[in-house]
């Protein structure tokens, strides 16, 4: 089992699939995009494959989610998702993506047995996406939300990043756009994690702005903390349900003391936090032919490693090297 010295065991693994992407969201990377992996330092398909056997077999992790980068970019991906879905015990697959090719893959991904995707979106607005995004390209998000309903890829979640000054104000009318779709939202708080080192805590949107905005037009009941689990997301039922709206307050009401989550990037790393400044190289045992338990014994040394928190409150707090786009949201 991957555990920590503070007794959580991690059952839920990220796996980054590449660090590319067709989007430059403002949060998250720079307009020149960045320096990407070259192909020989991404694992392979096979590799992927291998270190997610190992997680579920031999590891406890029951949950698997795709991400990136953008994901949908990976050649191999409705592959990869195949195989993982034959794995005993059959973890749970799920894939996050910003929806640009949804609309083109979604039946494929369902027929490879991916159980669940979330898609981000942070506007109603075409021209306050291509403002966020730097690309002309909200019309085929919402085609791939669409179309990942119509594949049965339920419930599909919305995740959204509310910017001050850009588009905090839309929070109501994305709820409402939400209920109407039968999709699922959930806001996240903006994270230090941008390649360009940005981020400032005034001034951000915060859970509490986020509630507030919501509740000039719905009425939010806590859903009870039992359901949430380890789930990042506190939720709430609006206008008495049966839906449910989620805020993921990673900054303002960090979730770390129920954290069952280990990552894996592209490149082969595992990291024990997204705020982790180490990683611990799995690639490299990889292609020296190391036995399957000499992998999972390195993975279970990562793990045992990890902080009691990501520590964004500490004076001395550092924003790791890599951004989300090359750890894996
Ligand atoms: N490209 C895919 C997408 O956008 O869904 C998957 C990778 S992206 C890094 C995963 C999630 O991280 C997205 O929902 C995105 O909005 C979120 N994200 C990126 N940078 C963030 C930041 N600085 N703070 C909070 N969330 C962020
Ligand atoms: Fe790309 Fe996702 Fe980062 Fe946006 S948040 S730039 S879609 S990786």
């Amino acid at each position: 089992m991957l555990m920590d010295t503070f007794g959580r065991q991690a059952t839920d693994l990220r796996v980054s699939l590449t660090d590319r992407c067709n989007l430059r969201c403002t949060y998250c990377m720079p307009e020149e995009g960045l320096q990407w992996l070259g192909k020989p330092d991404l694992l392979t398909d096979d590799e992927i494959v291998r270190l997610v056997r190992i997680a579920v077999t031999d590891l406890g992790v029951t949950e698997v989610r795709f991400t990136g980068g953008e994901p949908l970019l990976r050649p191999g991906l409705t592959g990869i998702v195949e195989r993982c879905a034959e794995l005993t015990p059959r973890p749970k697959l799920s894939l996050t993506t910003n929806g640009i090719g949804l609309e083109r893959t979604a039946t494929a991904l369902k027929a490879a047995s991916l159980d669940r995707v979330n898609v981000s979106l942070d506007t109603l607005r075409p021209d306050v996406f291509q403002r966020m995004t730097r690309r002309k390209r909200h019309a085929d998000v919402l085609r791939g939300l669409d179309a990942a309903r119509s594949a049965g890829l339920d419930p599909v979640k919305v995740n959204t990043v509310l910017m001050p000054g850009v588009n905090d104000d839309e929070a109501p009318d994305l709820l409402a756009w939400a209920i109407e779709h039968h999709y699922e939202l959930r806001f996240i708080e903006q994270m230090p994690l941008d390649a360009q080192h940005g981020w400032q805590r005034e001034g951000m949107i915060t859970a509490g702005d986020i509630l507030a905005s919501l509740r000039t037009r719905f009425e939010l009941t806590p859903e009870g903390s039992e359901e949430r689990g380890s789930a990042p997301a506190e939720r709430w039922i609006v206008d008495g349900g049966p839906h449910r709206v989620g805020v993921i307050a990673s900054v303002t009401r960090p979730f770390c003391r129920a954290c069952d989550r280990t990552r894996l990037t592209a490149d082969g790393q595992i990291r024990n936090c997204l705020f982790a400044r180490e990683e611990t190289d799995l690639r490299a045992l990889l292609r020296s032919d190391a036995p399957d338990e000499a992998v999972a014994q390195r993975w279970r040394e990562a793990m045992w490693g990890k902080k009691a928190g990501a520590g964004l409150d500490d004076p001395d707090f550092v924003q790791p090297d890599r951004p989300m786009s090359a750890i894996g949201g």
